[in-house]
Protein backbone atom coordinates (compact mmCIF):
# COMPACT_ATOMS: atom_id res chain seq x y z
CA UNK A 1 0.00 0.00 0.00
CA UNK A 2 2.94 2.52 1.39
CA UNK A 3 4.87 1.71 -2.06
CA UNK A 4 1.80 1.64 -3.74
CA UNK A 5 1.79 5.66 -2.35
CA UNK A 6 4.87 6.65 -3.35
CA UNK A 7 4.74 5.43 -7.23
CA UNK A 8 1.98 7.35 -7.61
CA UNK A 9 3.01 10.46 -5.82
CA UNK A 10 3.38 14.15 -7.26
CA UNK A 11 3.95 17.72 -6.57
CA UNK A 12 1.28 20.55 -7.56
CA UNK A 13 3.26 23.02 -9.26
CA UNK A 14 0.77 25.29 -10.13
CA UNK A 15 -3.12 25.92 -9.74
CA UNK A 16 -5.12 27.60 -12.39
CA UNK A 17 -8.98 28.25 -12.52
CA UNK A 18 -9.03 24.82 -14.13
CA UNK A 19 -7.01 22.58 -13.21
CA UNK A 20 -3.80 21.79 -11.21
CA UNK A 21 -0.09 21.64 -12.60
CA UNK A 22 1.53 18.36 -10.88
CA UNK A 23 4.82 17.10 -11.12
CA UNK A 24 4.99 13.73 -12.11
CA UNK A 25 8.36 11.80 -12.29
CA UNK A 26 9.64 13.77 -15.13
CA UNK A 27 6.58 15.16 -16.39
CA UNK A 28 3.65 17.50 -16.04
CA UNK A 29 0.36 16.55 -15.91
CA UNK A 30 -2.96 18.57 -16.34
CA UNK A 31 -4.91 17.30 -13.03
CA UNK A 32 -8.43 17.95 -11.79
CA UNK A 33 -9.99 17.57 -8.16
CA UNK A 34 -12.86 14.31 -8.75
CA UNK A 35 -14.97 14.13 -6.12
CA UNK A 36 -14.21 14.30 -2.37
CA UNK A 37 -10.98 14.50 -1.29
CA UNK A 38 -10.13 12.77 1.97
CA UNK A 39 -7.08 14.18 4.24
CA UNK A 40 -6.84 14.19 7.64
CA UNK A 41 -8.10 17.61 8.70
CA UNK A 42 -6.76 20.33 11.11
CA UNK A 43 -5.40 21.75 8.35
CA UNK A 44 -7.28 22.75 5.28
CA UNK A 45 -6.75 19.57 3.57
CA UNK A 46 -9.77 19.36 1.08
CA UNK A 47 -8.29 21.94 -1.08
CA UNK A 48 -5.41 21.64 -3.28
CA UNK A 49 -2.85 24.54 -2.61
CA UNK A 50 0.68 25.02 -4.50
CA UNK A 51 3.17 22.71 -3.07
CA UNK A 52 1.38 19.44 -2.09
CA UNK A 53 2.11 16.40 -2.70
CA UNK A 54 -0.66 14.25 -4.27
CA UNK A 55 -1.37 11.18 -4.84
CA UNK A 56 -2.89 10.98 -8.01
CA UNK A 57 -4.25 8.59 -10.60
CA UNK A 58 -3.01 9.10 -14.43
CA UNK A 59 -5.63 8.57 -16.98
CA UNK A 60 -3.48 9.77 -19.93
CA UNK A 61 -0.04 10.20 -20.82
CA UNK A 62 -0.57 14.41 -19.72
CA UNK A 63 -3.66 14.25 -17.44
CA UNK A 64 -3.99 12.96 -14.09
CA UNK A 65 -6.89 12.58 -11.25
CA UNK A 66 -5.66 13.75 -7.62
CA UNK A 67 -6.89 11.86 -4.92
CA UNK A 68 -5.22 12.22 -1.84
CA UNK A 69 -3.52 15.30 -0.44
CA UNK A 70 -0.63 14.02 1.83
CA UNK A 71 0.14 15.86 4.95
CA UNK A 72 1.57 19.42 4.70
CA UNK A 73 5.10 19.98 6.86
CA UNK A 74 4.41 23.87 6.31
CA UNK A 75 2.61 26.62 4.77
CA UNK A 76 3.12 30.20 3.67
CA UNK A 77 0.17 32.18 4.59
CA UNK A 78 -1.05 35.62 4.95
CA UNK A 79 -3.86 37.23 6.91
CA UNK A 80 -6.85 38.56 4.11
CA UNK A 81 -7.37 41.91 5.52
CA UNK A 82 -11.56 41.77 5.69
CA UNK A 83 -13.98 42.19 7.79
CA UNK A 84 -12.62 39.62 9.81
CA UNK A 85 -8.95 38.43 9.52
CA UNK A 86 -8.95 35.10 7.70
CA UNK A 87 -5.83 32.96 6.92
CA UNK A 88 -4.82 32.60 3.47
CA UNK A 89 -2.31 29.76 2.11
CA UNK A 90 -0.13 30.66 -0.53
CA UNK A 91 1.95 27.38 -1.06
CA UNK A 92 2.58 24.78 1.59
CA UNK A 93 5.99 22.13 2.44
CA UNK A 94 8.14 25.14 1.84
CA UNK A 95 11.04 24.41 2.83
CA UNK A 96 13.65 27.76 2.93
CA UNK A 97 13.67 31.12 1.80
CA UNK A 98 16.80 31.93 0.18
CA UNK A 99 17.63 35.76 0.11
CA UNK A 100 19.67 37.30 -2.09
CA UNK A 101 21.60 41.00 -1.35
CA UNK A 102 24.08 42.58 -3.41
CA UNK A 103 26.79 43.80 -2.08
CA UNK A 104 27.35 46.75 -4.49
CA UNK A 105 24.67 47.51 -7.36
CA UNK A 106 22.41 47.72 -5.96
CA UNK A 107 24.19 49.04 -2.53
CA UNK A 108 23.74 46.33 0.61
CA UNK A 109 20.69 47.13 2.18
CA UNK A 110 20.27 46.04 5.85
CA UNK A 111 17.40 46.89 6.71
CA UNK A 112 15.96 44.85 3.86
CA UNK A 113 17.78 41.80 5.10
CA UNK A 114 16.49 41.62 8.46
CA UNK A 115 12.85 42.21 6.72
CA UNK A 116 13.04 39.13 4.84
CA UNK A 117 14.47 37.36 8.10
CA UNK A 118 11.72 38.52 9.90
CA UNK A 119 9.15 37.44 7.44
CA UNK A 120 11.05 33.87 7.55
CA UNK A 121 10.86 33.55 11.04
CA UNK A 122 7.07 34.68 11.03
CA UNK A 123 6.71 31.69 8.51
CA UNK A 124 9.01 29.54 10.44
CA UNK A 125 10.93 28.52 7.48
CA UNK A 126 14.83 27.99 7.54
CA UNK A 127 16.41 31.06 6.17
CA UNK A 128 19.81 31.00 3.73
CA UNK A 129 21.58 34.44 2.75
CA UNK A 130 23.31 34.90 -0.35
CA UNK A 131 25.72 38.04 -0.60
CA UNK A 132 26.13 38.65 -4.41
CA UNK A 133 28.42 40.37 -6.58
CA UNK A 134 31.28 40.32 -4.02
CA UNK A 135 33.64 40.44 -7.37
CA UNK A 136 32.55 44.06 -6.88
CA UNK A 137 33.71 44.87 -3.46
CA UNK A 138 36.63 44.36 -0.68
CA UNK A 139 36.17 41.31 1.63
CA UNK A 140 36.36 43.69 4.51
CA UNK A 141 33.21 45.35 2.63
CA UNK A 142 31.31 42.31 4.22
CA UNK A 143 32.87 40.40 6.49
CA UNK A 144 31.42 42.09 9.29
CA UNK A 145 28.15 41.53 7.61
CA UNK A 146 28.84 37.53 7.30
CA UNK A 147 29.89 37.51 10.81
CA UNK A 148 26.87 38.80 12.30
CA UNK A 149 24.94 36.77 10.67
CA UNK A 150 26.86 33.41 11.14
CA UNK A 151 27.12 34.09 14.31
CA UNK A 152 23.07 34.15 14.48
CA UNK A 153 23.56 30.74 13.24
CA UNK A 154 22.04 32.29 9.88
CA UNK A 155 23.28 30.38 6.85
CA UNK A 156 25.01 32.73 4.82
CA UNK A 157 27.56 32.70 2.03
CA UNK A 158 29.46 34.99 -1.09
CA UNK A 159 28.50 34.53 -4.75
CA UNK A 160 29.53 36.08 -7.54
CA UNK A 161 28.56 35.35 -11.03
CA UNK A 162 32.23 37.06 -12.47
CA UNK A 163 34.13 34.85 -10.61
CA UNK A 164 32.00 31.97 -9.93
CA UNK A 165 32.46 32.15 -6.44
CA UNK A 166 29.93 29.99 -4.16
CA UNK A 167 27.97 28.77 -7.19
CA UNK A 168 28.25 25.38 -5.89
CA UNK A 169 27.36 26.32 -2.12
CA UNK A 170 24.17 28.00 -4.09
CA UNK A 171 23.49 24.61 -5.64
CA UNK A 172 23.54 22.60 -2.87
CA UNK A 173 21.45 24.88 -0.75
CA UNK A 174 18.98 24.72 -3.38
CA UNK A 175 18.82 20.87 -4.15
CA UNK A 176 16.29 19.04 -2.98
CA UNK A 177 14.32 21.62 -1.51
CA UNK A 178 11.64 23.82 -2.15
CA UNK A 179 12.64 27.20 -1.90
CA UNK A 180 11.21 30.99 -2.01
CA UNK A 181 14.06 33.18 -3.13
CA UNK A 182 13.75 36.63 -2.37
CA UNK A 183 15.71 39.77 -3.27
CA UNK A 184 15.29 43.18 -4.41
CA UNK A 185 15.33 44.01 -7.95
CA UNK A 186 19.17 43.77 -9.84
CA UNK A 187 20.90 41.63 -6.97
CA UNK A 188 21.43 38.76 -9.36
CA UNK A 189 18.33 36.19 -9.11
CA UNK A 190 18.04 35.84 -12.48
CA UNK A 191 21.35 35.53 -13.54
CA UNK A 192 22.66 33.44 -10.21
CA UNK A 193 19.64 31.25 -11.81
CA UNK A 194 20.58 30.82 -15.05
CA UNK A 195 24.36 30.21 -13.77
CA UNK A 196 23.40 27.23 -11.82
CA UNK A 197 20.60 25.83 -13.94
CA UNK A 198 20.70 26.78 -17.28
CA UNK A 199 17.02 25.47 -18.40
CA UNK A 200 15.97 28.25 -16.15
CA UNK A 201 13.52 30.70 -18.18
CA UNK A 202 15.52 34.04 -18.26
CA UNK A 203 12.99 35.64 -16.27
CA UNK A 204 11.66 33.59 -13.85
CA UNK A 205 9.54 36.30 -12.27
CA UNK A 206 8.42 37.36 -15.90
CA UNK A 207 4.74 35.93 -15.88
CA UNK A 208 4.01 37.25 -12.34
CA UNK A 209 5.40 40.50 -13.30
CA UNK A 210 2.39 40.81 -15.52
CA UNK A 211 -0.02 40.29 -13.14
CA UNK A 212 0.68 42.38 -10.48
CA UNK A 213 -1.29 45.25 -11.80
CA UNK A 214 -4.28 45.02 -10.01
CA UNK A 215 -5.31 43.09 -6.67
CA UNK A 216 -2.68 40.53 -6.26
CA UNK A 217 -3.94 36.52 -7.06
CA UNK A 218 -1.78 34.11 -5.45
CA UNK A 219 -3.28 31.58 -7.85
CA UNK A 220 -0.29 32.88 -9.95
CA UNK A 221 2.35 31.35 -7.28
CA UNK A 222 4.08 28.43 -9.14
CA UNK A 223 6.74 25.94 -8.81
CA UNK A 224 9.76 26.04 -11.27
CA UNK A 225 11.32 22.62 -10.99
CA UNK A 226 15.27 22.23 -10.95
CA UNK A 227 16.86 20.26 -13.24
CA UNK A 228 19.09 18.61 -9.87
CA UNK A 229 16.60 18.22 -8.14
CA UNK A 230 14.00 20.66 -6.06
CA UNK A 231 11.62 23.57 -6.43
CA UNK A 232 11.74 27.28 -6.40
CA UNK A 233 8.59 29.10 -5.57
CA UNK A 234 8.38 31.79 -8.62
CA UNK A 235 5.77 34.34 -6.80
CA UNK A 236 5.48 37.97 -7.78
CA UNK A 237 7.45 38.89 -4.21
CA UNK A 238 7.36 39.46 -0.90
CA UNK A 239 5.38 42.82 -0.95
CA UNK A 240 3.01 41.74 -3.54
CA UNK A 241 2.00 38.84 -2.19
CA UNK A 242 0.87 41.01 1.43
CA UNK A 243 3.40 39.03 3.60
CA UNK A 244 4.32 41.41 5.22
CA UNK A 245 1.52 41.94 6.99
CA UNK A 246 3.15 41.89 10.53
CA UNK A 247 2.39 44.37 13.74
CA UNK A 248 4.30 45.56 16.55
CA UNK A 249 3.78 44.03 19.12
CA UNK A 250 5.04 40.19 17.73
CA UNK A 251 8.09 41.73 16.04
CA UNK A 252 10.70 41.13 18.80
CA UNK A 253 9.30 37.19 18.53
CA UNK A 254 11.45 37.18 15.04
CA UNK A 255 14.42 38.67 16.11
CA UNK A 256 16.12 35.60 17.15
CA UNK A 257 18.91 37.14 19.18
CA UNK A 258 16.59 38.34 21.44
CA UNK A 259 15.02 35.48 22.70
CA UNK A 260 16.90 33.98 25.13
CA UNK A 261 18.13 37.84 26.65
CA UNK A 262 14.51 39.38 26.72
CA UNK A 263 13.91 36.93 29.52
CA UNK A 264 16.02 39.23 32.21
CA UNK A 265 13.52 42.33 30.89
CA UNK A 266 12.33 44.24 33.84
CA UNK A 267 9.02 44.44 32.15
CA UNK A 268 7.15 41.44 30.52
CA UNK A 269 5.71 42.56 28.27
CA UNK A 270 9.36 45.12 27.28
CA UNK A 271 8.84 46.40 23.55
CA UNK A 272 13.08 47.12 24.25
CA UNK A 273 12.52 50.82 23.22
CA UNK A 274 12.39 52.90 26.12
CA UNK A 275 11.86 50.79 28.98
CA UNK A 276 13.53 50.87 31.77
CA UNK A 277 15.49 47.86 33.07
CA UNK A 278 15.51 46.49 29.04
CA UNK A 279 18.03 43.46 28.93
CA UNK A 280 17.89 43.81 25.07
CA UNK A 281 19.26 47.58 25.32
CA UNK A 282 22.20 46.02 27.80
CA UNK A 283 23.08 43.66 25.32
CA UNK A 284 23.49 46.10 22.39
CA UNK A 285 25.44 48.38 24.89
CA UNK A 286 27.99 45.70 25.63
CA UNK A 287 27.91 44.29 21.79
CA UNK A 288 26.17 41.49 22.24
CA UNK A 289 23.73 42.16 20.31
CA UNK A 290 24.88 43.45 17.02
CA UNK A 291 23.88 47.67 16.84
CA UNK A 292 22.73 47.31 13.10
CA UNK A 293 20.34 44.31 14.15
CA UNK A 294 19.00 46.64 17.08
CA UNK A 295 18.67 49.49 14.57
CA UNK A 296 16.92 47.65 12.39
CA UNK A 297 14.35 46.47 14.40
CA UNK A 298 13.60 50.10 16.05
CA UNK A 299 13.73 50.86 12.10
CA UNK A 300 11.05 47.79 11.30
CA UNK A 301 8.88 48.62 14.44
CA UNK A 302 8.19 51.92 13.52
CA UNK A 303 6.83 51.14 10.20
CA UNK A 304 4.85 48.47 11.68
CA UNK A 305 0.78 48.87 12.65
CA UNK A 306 -0.53 48.38 16.80
CA UNK A 307 -2.37 44.67 15.72
CA UNK A 308 -6.30 45.48 15.47
CA UNK A 309 -7.84 44.66 18.48
CA UNK A 310 -9.65 41.92 16.56
CA UNK A 311 -6.67 40.25 16.57
CA UNK A 312 -5.08 41.13 20.07
CA UNK A 313 -8.57 39.98 21.59
CA UNK A 314 -8.23 36.60 19.92
CA UNK A 315 -4.57 36.20 21.29
P1 LIG B 1 17.57 40.33 -10.69
O1 LIG B 1 16.72 41.53 -10.97
O2 LIG B 1 17.74 40.11 -9.23
O3 LIG B 1 17.10 39.10 -11.39
O4 LIG B 1 19.03 40.70 -11.24
P2 LIG B 1 19.75 40.27 -12.60
O5 LIG B 1 20.11 38.84 -12.58
O6 LIG B 1 18.93 40.76 -13.74
O7 LIG B 1 21.11 41.10 -12.50
C1 LIG B 1 21.18 42.50 -12.56
C2 LIG B 1 22.52 42.92 -13.10
O8 LIG B 1 23.57 42.55 -12.19
C3 LIG B 1 22.88 42.27 -14.43
O9 LIG B 1 23.46 43.25 -15.24
C4 LIG B 1 23.89 41.20 -14.05
O10 LIG B 1 24.80 40.93 -15.09
C5 LIG B 1 24.58 41.82 -12.86
N1 LIG B 1 25.13 40.80 -11.94
C6 LIG B 1 24.49 39.74 -11.43
N2 LIG B 1 25.30 39.03 -10.61
C7 LIG B 1 26.49 39.68 -10.60
C8 LIG B 1 27.74 39.45 -9.93
O11 LIG B 1 27.95 38.48 -9.18
N3 LIG B 1 28.74 40.36 -10.15
C9 LIG B 1 28.56 41.43 -10.96
N4 LIG B 1 29.60 42.26 -11.12
N5 LIG B 1 27.41 41.68 -11.60
C10 LIG B 1 26.37 40.81 -11.43
ZN1 LIG C 1 13.55 44.84 26.85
Amino acid sequence: MRHNHLKNQGKVIKSTRNHYLVRFRDKTLKCIVRGKIVGKSREDLSTVKVGDNVILAEIADDQGVIQKILPRRSKLSRTVDGKAYREHIIAVNIDQMIIIMSIKQPAFKWGLLDRYLVIAEKNKLRSVICLNKIDLAKEEEYQEIENIYKKLKYDIFCTSIVTGQGLVKLSTALKDKVSILVGHSGVGKSSLLQKIEPATPVRISEISEKTTKGKHTTSFVALFPLSFGGYIIDTPGIRELGLWDIFQDELKQYFIEFQQIQDACQFNDCKHLNEPGCAVKEAVKNNKISKFRYQNYKNIYDDLRAAPYELIKRR
